[in-house]
């Protein structure tokens, strides 16, 4: 028998190339299912995300649902702290460091992010798990398809759906929850009773989790996720990327397990399409860095599992830098990459000093349209409102004075209690003593103390308006 070995010539494209592909989307995907180290780590990260996602909403903290951004009363209770529209701020600060973290990670180690924990990534892992259960493995996936319809097809697609539709519709209730109470949400949907924006809502995201993870899947990564247009340009030739080393794997090409195959001038790979086969984007990765490919990992499960039964190194697809290669090595210490940390360290720190000091009392004052007026006493006053927040999470007894204002009164209620997280207007004026004002208009602050603990304070500044000539 011959033991020539057809070989298949291929060009490697540069690495840090990306190569168009044409639209998956328009042809059907069946991956082969595999096992293997990176598989285990997503199977961790998409567990921790769902846990985290699932679980969160049904904790309960100081009496109320730990986690709730109340948007009737525009607070967000977040374990036992409540934030209000004027701490936005720190919200914005806390995207901007997630935003970072992700730059960092990606200069660092490409798509792992799009890889382990992206929620679009997590929920179409499980609904391919659903997938295999209900029409089995790949090869039975495809005969299933080809085949016409007959009551065996129409359950198994049914059973699909039906898996498909409730982890949407959990899905779905469980990040309206977040908005609105959970318990009474849930209550209400099962006994049929919920109606109203809550039910449109859920069913809107119970709609957008079916169609996205179930039927456009890798087309959103490909065509509707903006991250995946620009990673190309944070990548840098020391990033860590899924990669095909061809100076190893090429020629590639079958062979028998115990042939010398470097005699017969053959690399290591035996071009036997597992990677393919298991790529959720339906790749391969052997044609280099492409835009498809979400950093899944999974051909790198695939290949060192051929790599283990032929008796080779692993490693012939893996997290390769472009470096590494070219033969060189990767260079750790880069100073994009030191930038990204130093920053990242940078604003969590301030963000954390910025949270220490976040007033637990807020006041903002609003004066009277009308300019001023003439009291009982023939004083010239003016009118404001204090809107006065609370924002701990017990009741708070306060006392209200001008700051630095010799020459004028203050007149209203100048003690008061308000309830946990409660925020109040409080209508009071202040009265000129003087006879003859120096100027038409004077700076004028108020300043509030919790009398229980007088760190806790807010100051408020405005104007105070009299007319010149009486
Ligand atoms: S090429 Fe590999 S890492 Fe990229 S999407 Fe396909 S299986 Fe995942
Ligand atoms: S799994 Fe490995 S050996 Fe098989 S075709 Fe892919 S790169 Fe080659």
């Amino acid at each position: 028998m011959s033991d020539r070995i057809p070989v298949q010539i291929v060009e490697i494209a540069e690495p840090s190339t990306f190569k168009k592909k044409p639209a998956s989307s328009d042809r059907q995907i069946h991956t082969r299912s595999f096992t293997g180290l990176f598989r285990n780590l997503r199977l961790a990260g998409a567990g921790f995300l769902f846990l985290l996602f699932f679980g969160t909403v049904w904790l309960n903290w100081g009496g109320r649902q730990a986690v709730l951004w109340d948007l009737a009363d525009s607070k967000f209770h977040i374990f036992g702290a409540t934030f209000w529209p004027q701490d936005f701020i720190l919200l914005s600060a806390l995207l901007i460091i997630c935003a970072f973290g992700l730059f960092a990670i990606t200069v660092f180690a490409g798509r792992v992010w799009c890889g382990y924990t992206c929620p679009q990534s997590s929920w179409t892992w499980i609904f391919m798990w659903c997938e295999k259960i209900t029409e089995g493995e790949r090869n039975q996936r495809i005969k299933l398809d080809a085949a016409p319809w007959s009551l065996n097809k129409l359950a198994r697609r049914s059973a699909k759906h039906t898996l498909w539709l409730g982890i949407s519709l959990l899905t779905g209730l469980t990040f309206v929850g977040y908005f609105t109470p959970i318990r009474p949400l849930a209550e209400e949907l099962f006994t049929l009773q919920l109606g109203g924006v809550s039910l449109f809502w859920i069913l809107f995201f119970t709609g957008a989790t079916y169609i996205n993870a179930g039927w456009l899947r890798e087309a959103v990564c490909m065509h509707m996720c903006p991250y995946a247009r620009f990673q190309s340009v944070m990548f840098d030739k020391d990033t860590l990327t899924v990669a095909y080393d061809p100076a190893r794997g090429e020629s590639r090409g079958p062979r028998k397990k115990e042939i010398d195959h470097k005699a017969k001038g053959l690399g290591d790979c035996i071009d036997c399409h597992m990677c393919v086969q298991v790529c959720p984007t339906g790749i391969d990765i052997r044609d280099g860095l492409q835009m498809e490919c979400i950093g899944c990992a999974a051909c790198i499960d695939a290949c060192d599992s051929i790599m283990d039964k032929m008796g080779y190194a692993r490693g012939l697809v893996g997290y390769k830098s472009e470096h590494t290669l070219q033969g060189g090595t990767t260079n750790w210490l880069r100073p994009r990459l030191l930038g990204y940390v130093t920053a990242l360290v940078v604003m969590i720190g301030a963000l954390v000093i910025a949270l220490q000091q976040r007033p637990m009392v807020s006041m903002d004052v609003i004066k009277d349209r009308g300019l001023f007026r003439e009291n009982n006493a023939g004083q010239i006053e003016n009118i404001y409102t204090l809107k006065v927040i609370n924002k701990t999470q017990q009741a708070q007894h306060y006392r209200l004075r001008l700051l630095d204002a010799e020459g004028f009164e203050l007149h209203g209620k100048t003690e008061f209690s308000l309830a946990a997280g409660e925020m109040s207007d409080l209508p009071v004026s202040v009265a000129m003593l003087a006879e003859r004002p120096q100027s038409s208009s004077q700076d004028i602050s108020f300043e509030l103390i919790d009398t229980d603990e007088p760190g806790i304070r807010s100051v408020a500044h405005s104007r105070f308006v009299a007319p010149l000539n009486r």
